[in-house]
């Protein structure tokens, strides 16, 4: 038989940070891979807004 969870992504497992901006919980992206570390807002318009 074939593990039909397979077909789940893992995205539980991705880090997330809470935005500064916002307080709400975002997860890693991609575009963020080289500078996770400095990312502190969920998106353009909080980053404008602070
Ligand atoms: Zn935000």
């Amino acid at each position: 038989m074939k593990n039909h969870k397979q077909k789940t992504i893992k995205k539980a497992d991705l880090p997330t940070k809470i935005c500064v901006t916002c307080q709400r919980p975002f997860a890693w992206r991609k575009k963020w891979e080289r500078d996770w570390e400095q990312v502190k807002y969920c998106s353009k318009a909080c980053r404008r807004d602070n």
